[in-house]
């Protein structure tokens, strides 16, 4: 049974090349180095499956140039199967690229203590436990991510979380 390794995607995959904050142009991205190798050696046998907010959408970017962005980065980690995105803040929506096709997400999660709907947005987990109800089954689980908001989803999903940068220094 294949392991699921579930990962944030900026500053923690990729990174711009331009050295700006945020990508707004979608080529303007590169994997971070050691993140091929690291995968190729230690996580190879692992389903890869990308979890990003994308809070700049639409004031900042549109939706099509944030599906852009998400295919770029599937062309550039051939190991990457699937990419889960949150558009905006609300948190009430997200959506799936793979080299499928993109697809509005149709799953929505309540909290059974408050009754509440559960964020797609990080810190919220909900794109976690889509990803996770997608995939099904799996042997280990874990998420890497650069940001509190990463810690914070990983541990409300009770999903096991490493630091991206000490993720990378166990290569
Ligand atoms: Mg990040």
């Amino acid at each position: 049974m294949t392991s699921l390794l579930l990962s944030d995607l900026d500053g923690t995959l990729r990174q711009t090349k331009s050295g700006k904050t945020f990508i707004n142009d979608p080529t303007d991205q590169k994997i971070i180095d050691g993140v091929q190798e690291n995968l190729a050696s230690h996580y190879s046998h692992w389903k890869l499956i990308g979890i990003t907010n994308q809070g700049g959408v639409p004031k900042y970017k549109s939706m099509e140039i944030a599906i852009a962005e998400q295919k770029y980065t599937l062309s550039l980690l051939p190991q990457l199967e699937a990419i889960y995105f949150c558009p905006g803040f609300q948190g009430d929506q997200y959506w799936k690229v793979d080299r499928n096709g993109v697809y509005c997400g149709e799953r929505r999660y309540t909290n059974p203590k408050t009754q509440q709907p559960i964020s797609f947005r990080k810190p919220g987990h909900g794109m976690l436990l889509a990803a996770i109800e997608d995939v099904g089954h799996y042997a280990e689980i874990l998420y890497i991510g650069d940001r509190t908001e990463d810690e914070q989803a990983a541990l409300a999903a009770n999903v096991p979380f490493l630091w991206a940068s000490q993720w990378l220094k166990s290569m």
